[in-house]
This record gives C-alpha cells, sequence and structure tokens, in this order.
C-alpha cells in the first residue's frame, strides 16, 4: 500500500517526537511491504517565524494533498505576545476547519507496566482502563451563536450550544463504528434532563443505534460520567459526546491514566483523511533535550494505521512494540520509576523500532 503522509513537525519537543514516530513509520513500512511518502511542512511558531503566518497555505495544500497528517505539537513562550489569530495554536484550528476533521478520538490506556502512574485507588484501577472517547469536534457551544447584549444584571455575555441531525449523526456512527470493533458498548453522554439540544442528540444517537443492533447503546448524564469515570472507569468501552462536554471528559480520562506523554489522538473526517497528534503540547522546558517521550507521536502513529489506512495488524504491532519495552523496564524521564531504566527519546524510539 502506498501511505502519503503530511508530516508537521511544529515546535517545542514537536520535532524531536515526530521523527522518532516517522522511524516506527517507516519500520512498519519496511516489515509489512509498504511504501511510505512523508512530505514535512511548516505550523505553528516555526512557520511564523518563517513566512509570517501559523499556517501557510503550502501547509495546508500539502495537507489537503495528502491521506494523512501527523503533527508534533505548536506553541511556545516566543509566541505568546501574539494576539488571537496570529498565533501558532490557530494552525489547528484552521487545520481542523478546512479539513472538517469532526470526530476526535481520545483513547484512555493504562498500560500494565504503569499501573502505579494512575492515581485512582488500587482496587478501583484493579478493573483496567480502556476507554475511547470519541467528541465532536466541529460544533456545538464552541462553534455557536455568541455576542454581548444588556440585561437583567448589566451587560451579559452569551454563548450558543446548537447541534443540527447530520452532525449528530455522523458523530453517532463514528462511535458505533468504532464500538464494533472493540467491546461493542457505547455510552452517549449529554444533559438531556435541562438541555434541548442534548434532546435532540439523544434521540438521533438512538436512531443510528438501531442500525448496530449488536452493540448497547447506553445514556449518561454528563454530571454521572464525570463521576462515573474515577468511580469505576472499566464500566466504558467507547464514550461518545459533544465538544464541550468532550473537552472535559476526554482530559479527565487522561489524566486517571497517569502520564500526559503516553496519550494519542486522532481527530477524523470524511473519507479517510486525519489529523493525528500527542494530547499534550509543546514542553518548551525540555525541547531539543533528547528528554521528551515520543510515546504519544507513536502511538498517534499507529491511530493513523488503523483509521486512516484500515491497516490494523500493523497498528496492533506498533502497539505490541510499545507495550514490550514498557514491560522490559525503559522509561523516559516523565514516567521513570524507582527500579527502571531511563532512556532519552531516540533510545525510546530505537528501542520501539528493534521491538517490531
Ligand atoms: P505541555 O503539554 O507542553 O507541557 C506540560 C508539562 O508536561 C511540561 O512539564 C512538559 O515538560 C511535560 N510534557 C509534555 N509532553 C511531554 C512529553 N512528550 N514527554 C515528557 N514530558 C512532557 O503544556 P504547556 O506547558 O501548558 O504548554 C506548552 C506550549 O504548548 C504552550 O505554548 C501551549 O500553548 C502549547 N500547547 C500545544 C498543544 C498542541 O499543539 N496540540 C496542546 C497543548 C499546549
Amino acid at each position: 500500500m502506498q501511505l502519503s503522509i503530511a508530516v508537521l513537525p511544529g515546535d517545542g519537543i514537536g520535532p524531536d517526537i515526530v521523527k522518532e514516530a516517522q522511524s516506527v513509520l517507516e519500520r512498519v513500512a519496511e516489515k509489512f511491504s509498504h511504501r511510505i511518502e512523508c512530505q514535512q511542512y511548516d505550523a505553528g511558531g516555526a512557520a511564523i517565524d518563517k513566512l509570517g503566518e501559523p499556517l501557510p497555505e503550502k501547509t495546508l495544500a500539502g495537507c489537503r494533498a495528502s491521506d494523512s497528517i501527523l503533527l508534533g505539537a505548536v506553541g511556545g513562550p516566543q509566541w505568546d505576545h501574539l494576539s488571537g489569530s496570529d498565533r501558532p495554536e490557530r494552525a489547528l484550528l484552521g487545520l481542523r476547519g478546512a479539513l472538517e476533521l469532526y470526530a476526535n478520538l481520545r483513547p484512555a490506556v493504562l498500560y500494565e507496566p504503569l499501573r502505579e502512574a494512575c492515581p485512582l485507588q488500587a482496587d478501583i484501577a484493579a478493573g483496567g482502563i480502556d476507554i475511547m472517547v470519541v467528541r465532536e469536534l466541529t460544533g456545538g457551544i464552541y462553534f455557536g451563536d455568541r455576542g454581548r447584549r444588556q440585561g437583567r444584571y448589566g451587560e451579559e455575555a452569551y454563548d450558543t450550544e446548537a447541534y443540527g441531525e447530520a452532525e449528530v449523526e455522523r458523530i453517532a456512527r463514528t462511535a458505533f463504528d468504532i464500538a464494533r470493533k472493540r467491546k461493542k458498548h457505547v455510552t452517549s453522554v449529554d444533559k438531556a434532563n435541562v438541555l434541548e439540544s442534548s434532546r435532540l442528540w439523544r434521540s438521533v444517537v438512538v436512531a443510528v443505534a438501531g442500525e448496530y443492533p449488536d452493540v448497547t447503546l447506553e445514556h449518561m448524564y454528563v454530571d454521572n460520567a464525570a463521576m462515573q469515570l474515577v468511580r469505576d472507569p472499566s464500566q466504558f468501552d467507547v464514550l461518545v459526546t459533544t465538544n464541550m462536554f468532550g473537552d472535559i471528559l476526554s482530559d479527565e480520562a487522561s489524566m486517571i491514566t497517569g502520564s500526559i506523554g503516553m496519550l494519542p489522538s486522532a481527530s477524523l473526517g470524511k473519507e479517510r483523511l486525519g489529523m493525528y497528534e500527542p494530547i499534550h503540547g509543546s514542553a518548551p522546558d525540555i525541547a531539543g533535550q533528547d528528554k521528551a517521550n515520543p510515546i504519544a507521536t507513536i502511538l498517534s502513529a499507529a491511530m493513523m494505521l488503523r483509521y486512516s489506512f484500515g491497516l490494523a495488524a500493523e497498528a496492533d504491532a506498533v502497539e505490541a512494540a510499545v507495550s514490550e519495552v514498557l514491560q522490559a523496564g525503559y522509561r523516559t524521564g516523565d514516567i521513570a520509576s524507582a527500579g527502571t531504566t531511563l532512556v532519552g527519546t531516540r533510545k525510546m524510539g530505537q528501542l520501539i523500532c528493534e521491538a517490531l
């Protein structure tokens, strides 16, 4: 298979971690006889410094022309003085909007060798954590009508949550399709006891569920979901929800697994185009020092193989290689503990390639 990938290293540790993920993809291509073609583009602060804008036209065109996008991270203190639309983060929002990447997938997995990093009590974590949060990414309150006006209490500000049937339908379908490849259980999170938009959300999810009789559907109010994630995370398989609820719950789900350096993500649009990136930022404090954990980016590359290219065996192989290296006791600084072997970014990438 021919894999055409736009690579956007970005800022801070971005170039360090993307380099390792690229090596892993090249190793996969070699092992499974695929042809991989990576084109590198500027994005974020690096693009501002070179070309005067966070998402240059050339980068956007290159991403559109590729099958998939691998992104490191953007941002850093040297660009903090810039105003909203000029900031490095605009590159992310610009790409999500321009490519209509409406489904954000954030797996939260507790790896057995990292069990002690889980902040939950041992008996709660004992059931294991393997949750896929599917967050709607291009609609809802972050994109709704907003403004200021005079009200009873002086000047007031408002933001509007609005969802259309087709918007809910496509994200629900994404969640059910993913559940079919997992434990076949979807929890749809809303606030249907209060919000009209949630009532529409729920009715559309129920309608879509009719097409997936092999998948069980459960509804949960968002306040209860926030509690259940720390009370008994093992009850969740696929959790699907709106943009704002997903923003909050995906961070909560991530944190209960321990380390930010381990967590990948995917943002999917129509067809197979997707953007894959770690959930952490550009970590300027450790940039270029061979200290960053590349695993979140390597696992993002595994998600790319699974979701953009449909290469499940290849994705499984990358995930298994990561587990093997952790099991053997190798750790970057962020996940190191007594009795483990400390390695740098490059060595961690090399060990995972060798395990493959
Ligand atoms: P951050 O995620 O960059 O760093 C938080 C802490 O976690 C730091 O101590 C950092 O060293 C550590 N860390 C993060 N990733 C790591 C890794 N792979 N290995 C080891 N340690 C790691 O968050 P921040 O400090 O709040 O933000 C730094 C910059 O990143 C800011 O400019 C912010 O706007 C940007 N940011 C970008 C993205 C993105 O590109 N998607 C996301 C969040 C923040």
